[in-house]
């Protein structure tokens, strides 16, 4: 487990390593050694932090032989994803493509094909970086996320979940172990638009739309944003602008703007955050349009 930066060698600091097969033995090792600790699904954020040595737990705890974690079902009306479903299943699952179709959308702009077919959808939510895609999506989907410890259950809305860079509502002790999204009435659409450097890239912005709609009115409307503040964010002022209007392009407009204005970026080398708002904004209604159109076909 090495590479190199500036032709200097990266070790991460010594850690014990433990891969437990179930998730009692799992949630006994986190209430022991929670504080020192840090749970493993795909790697793919945790090995680079380890390497740069920005994390430096005492332990790992390797969650990818617990059973019954890497599926995606549907129960009591919720698309249920588990702890190991990585972003090419999400890519490629039916129940998904069938009830939120934005998922696939939202897989398929993730990084690349290495990194799809190790990282997780739950490992990402948590890692909770802004520049995260999913975070935006579950933002949108008005997602749940089900964290276990030895003291039990807790249920999280992701509008809840995510507190600052890097930084989530979960306990050290906690293990997230599905998570549940509200399963779209029929007429329902959604898009997932996002602006990078090159193909891989993280997003420069990128935005989460989803409609659920009655005849021509919007039931909800979910708006979620990446890269344009120290969060994933979701636009709610957007979300109410929308609910139980009709989709025309002044309501599209003002929902657009709004968005815009809860977005906080900073300049970088990316774009300057006047640009990244304008970015926000174009996305939005973009993104509004596509969801629209995608809830007709539906209809008919
Ligand atoms: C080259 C490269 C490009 C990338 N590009 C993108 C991109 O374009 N868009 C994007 O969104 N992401 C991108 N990523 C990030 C990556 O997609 C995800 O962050 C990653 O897949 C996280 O999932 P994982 O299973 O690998 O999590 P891990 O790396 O194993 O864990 C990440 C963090 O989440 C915690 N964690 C994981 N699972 C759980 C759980 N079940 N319960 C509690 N805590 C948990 C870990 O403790 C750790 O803090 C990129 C990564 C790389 C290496």
């Amino acid at each position: 487990m090495w590479g190199f930066l500036g032709g200097q060698a990266m070790f991460p600091a010594a850690f014990d390593y433990l891969a437990p097969t179930t998730l009692g033995e799992a949630l006994d090792i986190l209430a022991e050694r929670g504080d020192d600790a840090k749970v493993m699904a795909g790697g793919q954020s945790l090995i680079p932090l380890l390497k740069l040595r920005f994390a430096q737990p005492a332990l790992v705890l390797d969650i990818g032989r617990l059973p019954k974690l890497n599926v995606v079902s549907r129960h009591d009306g919720r698309l249920i994803i588990g702890a190991l479903v990585r972003h090419v299943d999400v890519e490629r699952d039916r129940t998904l493509a069938d009830n939120a179709p934005i998922m696939a959308e939202a897989a398929h702009w993730i990084a690349d094909p290495l990194v799809r077919n190790r990282g997780t959808l739950v490992g990402s939510v948590c890692h909770a970086d802004p520049a995260g895609d999913w975070g935006a999506v579950m933002l949108a989907l008005n997602a749940e996320l089900v964290a276990k410890s030895k003291a039990g259950e807790r249920v999280i809305a992701a509008a809840e979940f995510f507190k600052d860079p890097f930084t989530t509502a979960l306990k050290p002790n906690e293990i997230v172990t599905e998570i549940r999204i509200p399963i779209p009435p029929g007429q329902a659409g959604g898009a997932y638009n996002k602006l990078e450097r090159k193909v891989g890239d993280f997003a420069t912005v990128a935005v989460a739309v989803q409609v659920e709609m009655n005849g021509r009115k919007v039931t909800r409307a979910g708006i979620g944003l990446t890269s344009v503040g120290p969060t994933n964010i979701k636009a709610t002022e957007a979300e109410k602008a929308l609910a139980g209007q009709e989709l025309t392009d002044e309501t599209i407009r003002e929902a657009a703007r709004l968005a815009a204005s809860a977005a906080d970026p900073k300049d970088d080398i990316r774009g300057s955050a006047a640009y990244k708002k304008d970015v926000v904004r174009v996305f939005v209604q973009r993104g509004l349009h596509t969801a629209l159109g995608r809830a007709q076909e539906k209809r008919t």
